[in-house]
This record gives structure tokens, C-alpha cells and sequence, in this order.
């Protein structure tokens, strides 16, 4: 039996990478999902066809979450769409590594990590609270970053963690405000095989990295994506305020 019918989630960022996994997957298992963007529409609409396609539901919605009107906006056309939000998965992530966030400044990376990963995630559940706890019951699933505990050397490893970091105190927090209604986990993927690493498979760098992974290989989206349907799921109605590593053992 697939294990979210009748379920109803908001998974932001789903037009790429673990995202796109996360929605393509809950869709399979028969909840009707939103898809939300922010710059990539026509990836996001590729989503929605081909779940559509395949006998799923979903919807593609933009909102940038990193803009608190943007998010009523999101929460306000979810509900219209679906009626109810059991499950809302926080994934939207700024791209410090590659394309045009690569060329950010140090400046501009921090800023956009802050106001997207953090920020964007207080937002939105802060957003979405009041409407689980009107129904009485409403899962939020965190994205996290294994490391951002243990550190890693670097720069940019360095204001992901303090960002990352900061999701993990915040919804820890909201585990316990939350409770015994609304059940709040954290994913926190490793290495995991999406576009940066993509572009570096080649290199002694993804060589280095595989060397240090007890299980000796990145990790795929559908990896991170098989643990937030679990945290989901009802099978994990008895799990709240926990970090959930997809990391092949590295920590
Ligand atoms: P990705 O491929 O770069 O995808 C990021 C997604 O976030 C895209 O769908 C993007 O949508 C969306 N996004 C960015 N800014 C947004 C905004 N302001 N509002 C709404 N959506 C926004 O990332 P990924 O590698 O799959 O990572 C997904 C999550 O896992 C992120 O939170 C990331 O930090 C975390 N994570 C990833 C890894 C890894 O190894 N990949 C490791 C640890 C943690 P648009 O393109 O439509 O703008």
C-alpha cells in the first residue's frame, strides 16, 4: 500500500536535486504534492508533467522563501490547491558551489544562505504551524548538513555550516514547541551525488571525499529522498526533534 495516500505536501526547492527526488517519490506513494520553485519553472513544470503523467498530482507553485510575503503566498495557494498541508519539507537551498552562485561574493554567499536556508525555513514554519495545529496533526521535515556539527574545512563550508547549523538549533526548538501534534526532523545528507559533485567526478576532490566514506560512495538524491519519506511517514510517528544523517557513515 503506498505509505502517503490521501497525504498532502509542500516540498520547497523541488525543481532540481533532492528536491526534485523528494516530490518525484512522495508523488509514488500517493500524495498529492506542490512543487515549489523559484527560478527554474520550466524544470518544475517538467516535474509536475511527469508526475502527472505517471497517475500522480501535483502542482507547480514559485514563491522564493527567502521572502516572508512570498511564503503566505505559497501557503495561501497550497491550501487552495490541496485543501490541507499534512507535510512540509523545508529543501530550498542557495547554490553557493556552482553557476551564478559561484560567482557570488563572500558577502552575497552568506547573505543568501541566511535569508534562504535559515530564514526561509523559520518562514515558512512559522507559516505553516498555525494551519497543522488547526487540524490537530502536520509533519515538517528540515534540511540540514551532516557536517555543519563537525565542521569542514573551508570558506564556504564554513557559512554553510553556521547556516545549517542554525536549522538544526531552530528546529529542535520547534520539536518541543510543537509537540505531541506536529512532529519536526531533520535529514542531514553528506556527500551526495547533484550537480557539484557532478561536476567534480573526475578529480582527486571526489576520490578524497569517497576515500573518507565508510560506504565508499557519494550518495544518490533518492538516498536522502527514501529518509524523508520515512520521517513522513506514519511508521515514524514515534520520532520528533532527531537528525536523520544520509551519509554512507562518514559521521
Ligand atoms: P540544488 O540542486 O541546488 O537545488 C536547490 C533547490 O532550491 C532548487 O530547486 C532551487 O529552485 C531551490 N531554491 C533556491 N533558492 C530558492 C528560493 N529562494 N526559494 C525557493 N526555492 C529556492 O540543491 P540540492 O543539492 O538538491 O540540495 C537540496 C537541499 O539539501 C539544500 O537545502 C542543500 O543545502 C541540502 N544539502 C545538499 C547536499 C548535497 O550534497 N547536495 C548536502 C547537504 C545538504 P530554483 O532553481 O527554481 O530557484
Amino acid at each position: 500500500m503506498p505509505r502517503l495516500e490521501h497525504k498532502t505536501v509542500v516540498i520547497t526547492g523541488a525543481s532540481s536535486g533532492i528536491g526534485e527526488s523528494i516530490a518525484t517519490t512522495f508523488a509514488r506513494e500517493g500524495a498529492h504534492v506542490v512543487v515549489n520553485y523559484n527560478n527554474s519553472k520550466a524544470k518544475a513544470e517538467q516535474i509536475v508533467r511527469q508526475i502527472n503523467g505517471g497517475g500522480g498530482q501535483a502542482v507547480a507553485i514559485r514563491a522564493n522563501v527567502a521572502e516572508p510575503k512570498d511564503v503566505s503566498f505559497l501557503i495561501d495557494e497550497a491550501l487552495s490547491e490541496l485543501g490541507q498541508v499534512d507535510i512540509w519539507v523545508n529543501n530550498a537551498g542557495a547554490d553557493i558551489l556552482t553557476g551564478k552562485g559561484a560567482e557570488l561574493s563572500e558577502q552575497e554567499k552568506l547573505q543568501s544562505l541566511i535569508d534562504i536556508d535559515l530564514k526561509g525555513t523559520i518562514h515558512c514554519c512559522w507559516g505553516i504551524v498555525p494551519v497543522m495545529e488547526q487540524a490537530g496533526h502536520g509533519v515538517i521535515i528540515n534540511m540540514t548538513w551532516d557536517l555543519a556539527i563537525h565542521g569542514f574545512q573551508g570558506r564556504n563550508p564554513q557559512m554553510f555550516a553556521a547556516a545549517k547549523a542554525g536549522v538544526i538549533g531552530f528546529s529542535q526548538s520547534l520539536a518541543k514547541t510543537v509537540a505531541p501534534d506536529i512532529r519536526v526532523n531533520l535529514v542531514a545528507p553528506g556527500w551526495i551525488e547533484t550537480v557539484f559533485a557532478k561536476e567534480r567526478m573526475e578529480t582527486t576532490y571526489y576520490q578524497a571525499r569517497i576515500s573518507e566514506i565508510p560506504l565508499k560512495r557519494f550518495g544518490q538524491a533518492q538516498d536522502v529522498a527514501n529518509a524523508a519519506l520515512y520521517l513522513a511517514s506514519d511508521e515514524a510517528s514515534y520520532i520528533t526533534g532527531q537528525i536523520f544523517n544520509i551519509n554512507g557513515g562518514l559521521v
